[in-house]
């Protein structure tokens, strides 16, 4: 009912960019998936996040990883990948940890949000160690607004002014001939259509083999969606781009009308039934959720949609099969 709703919205989403950290550090910090460098970024555990907070966090990072990695897989790492809105995500750790590292990893942000990603790896050891050990010249860049290393380069940028985007990405060794992916976790849904079509349009342009794959909310114009958006208009998060949002055929057609081949999407609820059920049984094992309706509610309003091009023909079109 109406009250459960609310209560799931005033105690747990946060979709305001830092506290997707906190909420990933609550997670992992109860098992529902590893992520050893979390605690580097995020302050403090945080509050209890409901189950279903969890268990929606856990389907996003397992579907988003699928992807990615097959992707990564598929290019046997003679790829690169571009993070978009990347805040204090530690995706870079975990493929160096496990073996996966692309060619290079780039991660955008604002300025203000990469000054304090490279101050936290440059005062923590275990974040630090990651890009000396896969750093062989002495030409790392650092200074307050990016930092650039053989492997791992992060640069601060307003994702809506493509120019400068594209000059920055280019100066730190963009490589437009390898095979790319683009991630944009709850990001576009900031910008306005026509800003997130700029920035999609850009990338089918310069790439000629890659993937994208957008992770944000759908389906927002039922009464859920529409308490989702009053919750994030309250907390200052306007979602210029919401109209985006309607429908999975909204999200794939954004793709196919700035220069994508292919799109699919997929909603959360969907993915979740696809995951290793193995893992899901583990999982759900790990805290009792009684309201199963709300976590089939919530899910049904995320997404993930990707998107590709493949001339050198990879077969990415077919990962997620
Ligand atoms: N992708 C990260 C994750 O999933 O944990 C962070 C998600 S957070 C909700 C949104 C991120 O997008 C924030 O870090 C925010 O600063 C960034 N962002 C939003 N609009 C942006 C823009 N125009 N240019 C650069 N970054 C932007």
């Amino acid at each position: 009912g109406r009250s459960a709703l609310q209560t799931l919205f005033d105690t747990k989403i946060c979709d305001c960019c830092l506290m997707c950290n906190i909420n990933t550090r609550f997670a992992t910090s109860k098992g529902y998936w590893k992520d050893p460098y979390i605690q580097y970024f995020a302050r403090s555990v945080g509050e209890r996040k409901a189950p279903e907070i969890n268990r929606g966090y856990y389907a996003r990072v397992k579907g988003v990883n699928h992807l990615l990695d097959a992707f990564i897989r598929n290019s046997e790492c003679n790829c690169q990948v571009i993070n978009l809105g990347a805040g204090l995500d530690t995706t870079f750790w975990r493929l160096k940890d496990e073996n996966l590292l692309p060619k290079k990893f780039f991660e955008v942000d604002f300025p203000t949000v990469v000054a304090r990603k490279i101050h936290n790896i440059k005062t923590k050891p275990p974040l630090s160690k990651h890009l000396i050990e896969t750093h062989s010249t002495d030409s790392l860049i650092l200074d307050t607004q990016s930092l650039d290393s053989d492997r791992y380069c992060i640069i601060g940028a307003d994702l809506r002014d493509i120019s400068a985007l594209d000059e920055k990405l280019k100066k730190f060794h963009l490589n437009p001939d390898l095979p790319t992916v683009l991630l944009s976790e709850c990001v576009l849904v900031y910008m306005t259509p026509s800003q997130s079509s700029n920035l999609l349009r850009w990338a089918a342009e310069i790439f000629h083999t890659a993937m994208f794959i957008n992770y944000e909310q759908v389906n927002m114009s039922d009464r859920f969606g529409q308490v989702m958006i009053e919750n994030l208009l309250r907390r200052q998060c306007s979602l210029a781009g919401a109209e985006l949002c309607q429908s999975l055929d909204t999200q794939k057609e954004r793709f196919l009308k700035t220069g994508w081949e292919h799109a699919d999407a997929l909603d959360m609820m969907t993915v979740y039934s696809m995951l290793p059920q193995d893992d899901v049984a583990r999982m759900e094992c790990l805290e009792f959720l009684d309201e199963k309706e709300l976590l089939q509610q919530l899910l049904q309003h995320y997404n993930i949609c990707w998107a590709s091009k493949d001339k050198l023909n990879l077969g990415n079109s077919a990962v997620c099969k």
